[in-house]
């Protein structure tokens, strides 16, 4: 698995759109000022995960966006196993946890995300950030691991974030990821459905972005445009995109 910071793991971008490509740095961009905060907020308050713990993940309902699933999706689209998850996806039919937890053979609550640079914005504000009160005040969100194996340092960070001590604030997130897309970075749907949406919507991109390559060929050399002028000013030689 490649960095998701790593702008070169989009090498599939380059049959998608301008639109997918500026909203998929947006959201690399989020995530990074995410992650930079939540371990500034991990340092200050001493609070971590439990080594090799995968409870939060071996939970069906986690959910995310469509947006947010298509970074894995054009991983798997360039590394030619799609098809394969697209399989184990549809027979899900949406239902459980998600496909890219693998638990411990023999330690059960243990495990590890398969795609941990590219999870969901969920997955890296989960156990380190803060919901908002109905006051506004940000309230810390955790788990039960967290609360019991390091109580005194959540106690702390209770007090630490009544005093105004800074934590990653969901909302803010959430609504930085929305604002990329409204259509396809709002919505929250279960984890496996966004994912199965996100792989059809990449593959749909990737044959329509082959098709148009391979007619555009053809058309110059018949020494014919590729899309014929329209008349009136909205007319244009090619597509914008594709
Ligand atoms: S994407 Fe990774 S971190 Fe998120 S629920 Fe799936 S396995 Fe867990």
């Amino acid at each position: 698995m490649r960095s998701s910071i790593d702008p070169a793991v989009f090498g599939v971008l380059n049959r998608l759109n301008s639109q997918d490509k500026k909203c998929l740095s947006g959201l690399f961009r989020v995530y990074r000022d995410l992650d930079k905060k939540t371990a500034a907020f991990q340092k200050a308050s001493g609070l971590g995960c439990r080594k090799g713990c995968g409870q939060c993940c071996d939970n069906p309902d986690v959910e995310t966006s469509i947006l947010e699933m298509m970074p894995v999706a054009i991983d798997l689209w360039q590394k030619n196993t799609a098809g394969a998850w697209l399989d184990k996806v549809e027979s899900l039919n949406g239902r459980g946890r998600c496909v890219f937890y693998e638990p411990h053979p023999f330690s059960a609550g243990q495990g590890r995300c398969t795609i941990y640079p590219l999870r969901p914005l969920i997955c890296r504000l989960f156990g380190f950030s803060a919901r908002l009160s109905k006051t506004g005040k940000p309230v810390l969100v955790t788990c039960r691991v967290i609360k019991t194996d390091q109580s005194g340092q959540y106690t702390d960070a209770l007090k630490q974030i009544e005093g105004g001590a800074k934590i990653p604030v969901m909302p803010h997130f959430s609504s930085q990821v929305a604002g990329l897309n409204l259509m396809d970075g709002a919505r929250q749907l279960p984890i496996n459905t966004a994912l199965r949406l996100a792989l059809e919507r990449v593959g749909l991109k990737i044959r329509l972005g082959a098709l148009y390559a391979k007619s555009k060929l053809q058309s110059r050399r018949r020494g014919r445009p590729a899309v014929p002028k329209l008349s009136g000013s909205a007319g244009r030689d090619t597509p914008e995109e594709f």
